[in-house]
């Protein structure tokens, strides 16, 4: 095996975990194992692959890559983010309650109060900036806390560690939401969480041109429910999709890193600007989640969020005005983007406890030139 796993670096893992030269050809880079079914010896007689819903070997190297870079025993590819979710959610039954972190993306919140509602599962919205009260509130159906920190339009930071310690006193299984950070900023499970779930049409995948999910975990009770639910339901990436996805993840590291570099720039940028009021960042000196982010986060990503003077059609403005950053949904990919959360990514959310301020404006900053970045968003706000 080319890597072994948890002793090499982050980089290494992500370049090497599940891709040894393919077998019969030597094929350095994973191949696309386009192929539905696979002969067998005699019946029931196979190397390991029957048929594609259950197993492809283009979605095994990057279930193990993927799982290694979260330090998981188990991972799960799915055909896009809110697949991964879904397929974790039907593991709960009627009657059992999920709290949700009160600011989320919009189609998580929709998943949660519109699909798995039918099934007879409750929910509610909680702030989970202090774990005292989620304690204190605590309702004994509850099975499972979901959230994403960084939340997703707002950068919310929530601790972690505290949140697990909580969950898992009350007899509860934590959920993370680690798109916004990915595995190379934040470490979900090394912190106490118990599952991770990732849209990896973001960051991981990283060029804007696949949809998919992911789910790690070390339980492994959880993992071989939601290994029988992968196959069951058969919400599964495709093998294009997959391998586009890996190509994607071996350069996450020194994507971050860019991404990080820009956005800071551009954090500087809007931090006092007129035009501006707050601005969200997690490692912004002054962010409600400052100390929090810095203690489980090696830096504070690619997203930016900020509220522009003069309301909804003062932050529509902004939103059309830029040349580099393109008006379009969507974060994570080397371009970037620009968008108004209330009217587009979070919609869905109006009137809701999720519901985002209207003059707010989310960047997700790409890893162009960073002057070039800089100098346009100072045009579209002046
Ligand atoms: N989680 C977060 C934080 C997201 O931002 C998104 C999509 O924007 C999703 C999950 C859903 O992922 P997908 O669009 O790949 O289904």
């Amino acid at each position: 095996m080319a890597s072994d796993g948890p002793t090499d670096g982050f980089e290494t893992r992500a370049i090497h975990v599940g891709q040894d030269p393919e077998a019969v050809t030597g094929a350095v880079i994973t191949p696309i194992f386009q192929t539905s079914t696979y002969a067998q010896a005699a019946p029931g007689e196979h190397t390991g692959y029957e048929y594609s819903r259950t197993d492809n070997p283009t979605r095994t190297a990057l279930q193990q890559a993927l799982a290694s870079l979260e330090g998981a025993a188990h991972g799960f590819a799915f055909a896009s983010g809110m697949a991964a979710e879904d397929t974790v959610l039907r593991s709960l039954q009627a009657g059992d309650h999920i709290v949700l972190g009160n600011d989320a993306y919009g189609g998580t919140f929709r998943l949660i109060s519109q699909v798995t509602s039918r099934a007879g599962v409750k929910w509610s919205a909680a702030d989970l900036t202090d774990p005292d009260v989620l304690d204190a509130t605590w309702n004994p159906a509850t099975r499972v806390v979901w959230m994403e920190t960084p939340t997703n339009p707002l950068l919310t930071v929530f601790d972690i560690e505290r949140l697990a310690e909580v969950t898992h006193r009350h007899g509860a299984k934590l959920v993370v939401d680690n798109t916004f950070a990915t595995p190379y900023l934040q470490q979900p499970l090394a912190l106490g969480a118990d599952l991770v779930v990732h849209s990896t049409t973001k960051y991981i995948g990283g060029h804007s041109d696949v949809v998919g999910g992911f789910v790690a975990t070390d339980d492994d009770e959880w993992a071989a429910d939601i290994k029988f639910l992968q196959n069951a339901v058969g919400a599964v990436p495709g093998p294009l999709d997959c391998f586009l996805t890996l190509r994607g993840l071996k350069t996450l590291g020194v994507r971050m890193d860019r991404h990080v570099e820009n956005a800071t720039r551009i954090v500087e940028l809007l931090v006092g600007h007129p035009r501006v009021g707050q601005v969200f960042y997690p490692c912004l000196e002054g962010h409600p989640g400052h100390d929090v982010a810095s203690r489980q986060m090696r830096a504070g990503g690619g997203m930016v969020s900020f509220r522009v003077r003069g309301g909804a059609d003062a932050a529509k403005a902004v939103t059309t005005r830029t040349r580099l950053f393109t008006l379009a949904e969507s974060l994570g990919g080397i371009e970037s983007l620009i968008e108004h959360p209330a009217v587009m990514t979070h919609a869905s959310a109006a009137g809701s406890p999720l519901e985002v301020p209207d003059d707010l404006v989310r960047l997700s900053v790409g890893i162009e030139t960073g002057t070039d970045l800089v100098e346009d968003l100072r045009q579209a706000l002046s």
